[in-house]
């Protein structure tokens, strides 16, 4: 069995395509059936991991080291299935694999063309997810939205592919109705115009999820259904929710597992949701709040605050936040505030816990060691990822060690102290210019050290974590940082790698680095023990700030 849902984007990019391409797993998943998802990202680059985050949004890494779009992230915390660099394609990587075929003379000398052979090549690229997998359904989204030029190659993919099996494909467009300011109705105009410039690809949909900040009422839905030539049952509202775990139970509702089910003449079995319910039941009844603050530097885009560049961090804390029951209050610390004001770090204190994420070169990072070291001497609850690691030892380095100009090569590469310095196989990369795909990337075992707060945390001597980066903890200042009471709780399994730091438990409740990104491996209902570990110590702390100090800290 091999059956394909097509999903594409209308009207605007934005709108939690995603999402409902994983809440759509979610369902079918939830019917007994094995489900897995394809992201195609209509770019040029390759992959997506020379991209710039404030454009992209997170770069997510897969166990196998595929750099890829943040809608992967989203499948594999929906789906909860880990997913392969199979499941993630763009523009790029198909031409060069169609053209790396051709240079094999693979297309024994016939003139090898846009069409048909970009969308054959799309074609193997999906069949090689049910090859192993066992697959059933592969849900399979692609970027961007209908009426742009790049992805035009893909509609024409669906086009040959529902002609070829009429019975195992299905379309669903997501699609955005606005609600302007000065009027009271959802406009369904701009999706009537995506699904005729769908209609001039050749496709018709076979579902729409009309995406909306309310739900869609009759009238309107009895518009899209007349325009769009849907009936009742195949116009799906899709409202906006407080969590976006909820969007499966939203579709659900509207029976639509059951309808594509048929659509693909799948026999229906019994459905259940009873996981997802029960944690959105949680995470409407969290009512103790847990402040974290999130450092970063990819924010900001234009004139509007984006926190996308760090969605896997966001979600981890989310998923730990309700396994509490907590309700997480997450706010953008914009790292460079803090280089000019110094008078700003004060308002840290009204922070439960703070997090210092993973980033790339100078710019800023002045900033982010200041919150370090105000959170490592103020005791606040601080977790660094990957880059967050490297910028604590170095803070640890200049203060404790009082190496004043230790730094990371990344970022003065003449450093009299290079605490954190290149791995030797990526100077050769850096010096060759290859920098696409080329990190230390992907799952990497680590050993666990016994009582520490790592181990309490995983209680596991072996785990396996995700990584990328260039750089590391220089072993030649391991045993000064030692001495000084840094602890390595975790490291790579030949020893030379640190992978995890720490402060001990008795000097400061929660200061813990990794050199992995434990984001990527969070799940709603598995959540990271890790942060799991941290926001409990987060909670921990606030308790304690409030026996201290009965008195509200002030901070505007
Ligand atoms: N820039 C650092 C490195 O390459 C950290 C990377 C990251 O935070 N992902 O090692």
């Amino acid at each position: 069995m091999k059956k394909y849902i097509f999903i594409v984007g209308g009207v605007m990019s934005g709108i939690g395509k995603g999402v409902c391409s994983s809440s759509l797993g979610k369902i079918l998943q939830s019917r007994g059936f094995e489900v897995t998802a394809v992201k195609i990202d209509p770019y040029i680059n390759v992959d997506a991991g020379t991209m710039n985050p404030t454009e992209h949004g997170e770069v997510f890494v897969l166990n196998d080291g595929m750099e890829c779009d943040q809608d992967m992230g989203n499948y594999e915390r929906f789906l909860d299935r880990d997913l392969s660099r199979k499941n993630y394609m763009t523009t790029g990587s198909i031409y060069q694999a169609v053209i790396n075929r051709e240079r094999n003379l693979e297309y024994s000398g016939r003139c090898v063309e846009v069409i048909p052979h970009i969308p054959l090549e799309v074609l193997i690229r999906i069949d090689k997810v049910f090859a192993k997998n066992k697959t059933d359904i592969v849900i399979v989204e692609i970027g961007g939205t209908v009426g742009e030029y790049q992805n035009i190659l893909f509609l024409e993919t669906i086009r040959m592919l529902k002609i070829k099996k009429p019975k195992d494909v299905i379309l669903a467009l997501v699609s955005y109705l606005p609600l302007p300011n000065n009027e009271n109705e959802l406009k369904t105009k701009p999706t009537q115009y995506a699904v005729r410039t769908l209609n001039s690809t050749g496709l018709q949909p076979d579902i729409i999820l009309a995406r909306a900040s309310t739900v869609l009422d009759k009238k309107r839905k009895q518009k899209i259904m007349f325009n769009c030539g849907l009936r009742e049952e195949e116009v799906i509202s899709v409202p906006d929710v407080e969590s976006i775990y909820e969007a499966p139970l939203v579709l659900e509702k509207q029976k639509l597992s059951s309808l594509i089910l048929k659509k693909l003449n799948l026999r229906a079995r019994k459905t259940n949701l009873d996981d997802f319910k029960k944690m959105v039941k949680n995470i409407k009844n969290a009512r103790k709040i847990v402040n974290i603050g999130i450092v970063g530097k990819y924010f900001n885009s234009g004139e509007f605050i984006l926190a996308d560049s760090y969605l896997s961090v966001i979600e981890a804390v989310k998923h730990a936040s309700y396994y509490f029951k907590f309700k997480p209050k997450i706010d953008w610390l914009d790292c460079k505030e803090y280089e000019t004001n110094p008078e700003k770090l004060k308002e840290l204190l009204k922070y439960d816990g703070i997090i210092v994420p993973g980033g790339f070169g100078g710019r800023g990072i002045n900033g982010k060691i200041k919150v370090i070291q105000y959170c490592r001497q103020k005791k606040i609850p601080f977790l660094g990822l990957c880059y967050g690691m490297q910028l604590a030892v170095i803070e640890f380095s200049r203060s404790v060690l009082g190496l004043k100009k230790a730094n990371s090569t990344e970022i003065d590469s003449s450093t009299p102290y290079p605490v954190i310095d290149i791995l030797p196989d990526q100077k050769i990369n850096l010096a060759e210019k290859k920098y696409g795909g080329t990190m230390r990337l992907g799952a990497y075992n680590t050993m666990v050290k016994k009582s520490t707060i790592a181990y309490s945390a995983y209680k596991s001597f072996l785990i396996s974590e995700r990584h990328r980066h260039r750089y590391e903890i220089n072993s030649l200042y391991v045993q000064k940082l030692e001495k000084k009471g840094m602890i390595f709780s975790g490291v790579s399994p030949d020893g030379l790698l640190m992978e995890i730091m720490e402060l001990p438990k008795k000097i400061h409740p929660f200061f813990v680095g990794t050199q992995f990104h434990p984001e990527f491996k969070s799940r709603p209902l598995n959540p990271h023990p890790l942060f799991k570990e941290f926001i409990k110590r987060c909670a921990d702390y606030k308790k304690q700030k409030v026996i201290a100090s009965p008195i509200k800290i002030g901070v505007k």
